[in-house]
């Protein structure tokens, strides 16, 4: 998507580890005008898609996902990062690694939001490992619902992620795949994706 790659050059800065920040538009401050557009883009891509549900990770995915509900006009959940968890039964649970933090986390969503008769697009603001998404696929998995597919703001399509989620079979559209970013002169590359406006 055009206007997210020239937003991304305008505004990310490459840091040292892989890092790209986006504090500017996306993580902290959050252009809601840009989100809407995001959102229409994932709903033309998804246009064929029978969702009923979105789901996100806490923090940094409800902005987006939000708006994406809006667009859509279906429910947002978004799993929780617990500090300690009640293995009590009424919540599905999955176990994530963190890509900024370095550490694992338990995720959890209540099984009062998902069902074996969901159909869910998955929405999270960056792409990485995959670990992230891989653990909302698990959750979903273990409610028997459908994963119609997964969007994502940015992918770091050097890094493994999305390669491991598309060979699941599972459609992943990220509007923005960064090929290459370079911390020293700040550089970034993105992937041509001619699906995309
Ligand atoms: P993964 O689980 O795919 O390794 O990483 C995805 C998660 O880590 C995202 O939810 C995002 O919050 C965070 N993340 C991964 N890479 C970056 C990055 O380059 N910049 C920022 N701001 N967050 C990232």
């Amino acid at each position: 998507m055009k206007l997210l790659e020239e937003r991304i050059r305008k505004d990310g800065t490459v840091k040292t580890g892989n890092v790209l920040k986006v504090d500017n538009f996306l993580n902290h401050q959050m252009d809601i005008s840009l989100f809407v557009e995001m959102a229409k883009e994932w709903k033309r891509l998804f246009a064929d898609r029978p969702i009923n549900k979105i789901l996100t990770i806490e923090a940094s995915g409800i902005g987006i996902a939000s708006v994406v509900g809006i667009e859509f006009g279906v429910p947002v959940v978004f799993a929780k990062k617990a500090q300690s968890i009640n293995l009590d039964g009424v919540s599905y649970v999955t176990q994530v690694q963190s890509f900024t933090h370095n550490r694992i986390y338990d995720v959890i969503v209540s099984k009062k939001y998902l069902s074996a008769d969901d159909h869910i697009l998955i929405i999270d603001d960056f792409l990485a490992n995959g670990c992230a998404v891989n653990g909302l696929i698990d959750i979903i998995q273990s409610a028997g619902a459908t994963i119609e597919g997964v969007g994502i703001a940015i992918e770091k399509g050097f890094q493994d992620g999305g390669k491991l989620i598309r060979e699941k079979g599972i459609r992943v559209e990220s509007l923005a795949i960064v090929e290459s970013m370079d911390a020293a002169t700040g550089e970034i590359t993105f992937r041509e994706q001619p699906q995309q406006n």
